[in-house]
């Protein structure tokens, strides 16, 4: 039997470098996570480093891998495989895929990092893997981390938009009133439904404020409840707005937020139902029954970025092979 060659997906955040090899049927068969330097020169060697560690541990040479998929926070040309404004990671500018490529020889796919984690949750909810599956089906993957972000997946493929601005719902103003946003904008939906507006609205110490402000909300704490309130409101909005635009067939939603699980779900399933109770025209979409979470402590990121790396991922997926 020869040995089927692997596909290495790397997730590059702000803290870590999530690195895993799979195998044909997108099975994770090495796994691991290093710190991630700070500026270019450091992103770039923890890249490189964790492709030669995940080469020792898949005890193959790093050659031999059939391709290289990363997913990266900030402005990400994919056809160039270039990142820029990759602000946590302290990347002005930096051509990542070419750099890799010309290192291992082998082919390089650069990816913004919620684009890559919608793949991973598109094969993780049982769609198929994009790698070997034509099935006509479609998901929005909706990123709760530090801000809000959506992938948008057609048909196993990733749709990006005509400048990779698809699923930029986080930037959506929907609050005239609100405060203004890192872009610049005012009270988009990000600043009401994100880590990042939990963080800024109950100030505290605790590694984890969505936990805290949660089981604060349970206790009758009013702030809290205001803050929870605003976070469950906002994230149905953005699975309304998903479902309106793309007519998916399913909102999954990740990212450290969903971490909340079931108390996070059952709510933003029940804002859902009451606007339905309004609205024969909402009741009519079933947009309860079309939101779910990833599953708990699942890699969609790096995942999604090993199935991003596959140069022919999209033909394969139209059922070419
Ligand atoms: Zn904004």
């Amino acid at each position: 039997m020869t040995r089927e060659k692997l596909r290495v997906g790397l997730d590059i955040g702000g803290t870590k470098v999530h690195a895993v090899a799979i195998d044909a049927l997108g099975e994770v068969v090495a796994d691991l996570r290093r710190p991630t330097g700070y500026g270019t020169d450091a992103v770039l060697a923890s890249a490189k480093a964790a492709v030669v560690e995940l080469a020792r541990l898949a005890a193959v040479q790093p050659q031999d891998f059939r391709s290289i998929g990363v997913g990266i926070p900030g402005s990400v040309d994919a056809e160039a495989g270039r990142v820029a404004n990759a602000v946590n990671l302290g990347v002005a500018d930096l051509a990542l895929g070419p750099q890799l490529a010309a290192e291992f020889g082998v082919a390089v796919r650069v990816e913004n990092d919620v684009n890559a984690a919608a793949l991973g949750a598109w094969h993780l909810v049982g769609f198929g893997s994009p790698l070997t599956a034509g099935a006509s089906r479609s998901m929005a993957y909706l990123n709760l981390g530090t801000g809000m972000a959506a992938g948008i997946v057609l048909d196993g493929v990733l749709w990006p938009g005509s400048h990779g601005t698809a699923g930029e719902i986080g930037h959506i103003p929907v609050d005239p009133n609100g405060v203004i946003c890192s872009c610049g904008q005012r009270g988009c939906l990000e600043t009401l439904a994100s880590g990042s507006a939990v963080a800024r609205q109950w100030p505290t110490r605790h590694p984890l404020p969505v936990v805290e402000m949660f089981e604060a909300a349970e206790r009758g704490d009013a702030l809290a409840i205001e803050v929870r309130d605003r976070l469950v409101v906002g994230t149905a909005v953005a699975v309304r707005i998903l479902i309106l635009s793309f007519d998916v067939d399913t909102v999954v939603i990740g990212g450290g937020v969903s971490s909340l699980g079931m108390p996070l779900l059952g709510r933003i399933r029940a804002t859902l139902d009451e606007w339905a109770a309004e609205s024969a025209f909402l009741a009519a979409l079933d947009l309860s029954d079309r939101v779910e979470f990833v599953p708990e402590g699942s890699a969609v990121a790096a995942l999604g970025a090993a199935l991003a790396g596959d140069p022919h991922r999209a033909s394969r997926a139209a059922g070419a092979a």
